[in-house]
């Protein structure tokens, strides 16, 4: 087998699909891992070892984690700084664009190239094949192009980071969007190359080293709102235990 990104024919990683920081906070303590399915028959799915499949060589598990564990600092740390706040948007200033916008695309590209049930709305066609090339040369394209707008997402006023959904796949403006929420973190990808006349690079994260994230409650979000009941119960759960 070869590495899904260099092609090299070295030994293959049993390579995280979300990255391994973003898992921690959602191992209940017996380490299993909390998912939420939006499928009623598969809710309150506990998965032993995490979302794993053999994909990238050492080379390549090395490349994306160095822009993994900036982007864990921006977003959970205090890597970022705080341009302004409103209720409902957060302003971030002094991210590495080319760092966070990378992490965003082998986040979405891996989301693609995995074979796991979980991972099966997303399928970025001959999308992939550009986003490879991307990664393997470090090229974040414009802040326009294959934008990904980050929301925190509320339950009842109170953010949680301890839980994952599934992504999904619906259509914005004749654009095929993937949405995924990775640590109470909604990620809606915008995967199509007329995305760039969105003009969304003022949200997303952009060449000056700013983003805004967008702060919604779960009820307002009809992927999210529909499975509320179980979220309910799986955080409920997990708090107990
Ligand atoms: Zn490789």
């Amino acid at each position: 087998m070869k590495c899904a990104l260099c092609h090299s024919l070295n030994p293959l990683r049993n390579s995280h699909i979300i990255p391994e920081f973003q898992y921690k906070p959602i191992y209940d303590p017996k380490h299993r891992l909390l998912t939420i399915s939006s499928n009623p028959h598969k809710r309150d799915r506990y998965v032993q070892k995490g979302l794993r499949e053999e994909l990238l060589c050492d080379a390549c598990e090395i490349l994306f984690s160095g822009w993994e564990d900036y982007s864990f600092r921006v977003l959970f740390g205090d890597t970022a700084k705080l341009h302004s706040k409103t209720e409902k948007t957060i302003h971030l200033k002094g991210i590495d664009y080319p760092k966070f916008k990378l992490f965003l695309f082998s986040l979405l590209w891996r989301m693609s190239v995995a074979k796991g049930d979980f991972w099966k709305e997303v399928n970025l066609g001959p999308l992939e094949a550009r986003l490879r090339e991307c990664l393997l040369t470090s090229d974040p394209l414009t802040s326009d192009e294959f934008p990904c707008l980050l929301c925190p997402v509320l339950i009842d006023g109170h953010y949680d980071s301890g839980w994952l959904m599934p992504p999904d796949k619906i259509r914005v403006n004749g654009c095929t969007v993937y949405r995924i929420i990775i640590n109470g973190i909604l990620f809606s990808f915008f995967a199509s190359s007329q995305a760039d006349q969105l003009k969304l690079g003022s949200y997303s994260i952009n060449e000056k080293g700013e983003m805004k994230l967008i702060v919604e409650e779960a009820r307002q979000i009809p992927y999210v709102s529909q499975i509320l009941l179980a979220l309910g119960k799986a955080i409920h759960q997990r708090k107990d235990s």
